[in-house]
């Protein structure tokens, strides 16, 4: 187990130790959380809400 890095831009995630680790173990709503910065997580949330509210509002 070596430092967290970020899946998409390889970067160290510095706000990512043990012990935030295991008080906030899960989140339900970030699928990639603990593998993704937060830079990168918000830029995929965003697009996965883009995609999705195109998907409701062209039905
Ligand atoms: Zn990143």
């Amino acid at each position: 187990m070596g430092k967290p890095r970020c899946a998409v831009c390889s970067g160290i995630m510095h706000g990512v130790d043990h012990r935030m680790d295991t008080r906030s173990s899960r989140r339900p709503e970030r699928p990639y959380g603990g593998c993704i910065c937060h830079r990168c997580l918000d830029k995929g949330v965003r697009e996965a809400v883009r995609r999705w509210a195109l998907k409701v509002w062209s039905s």
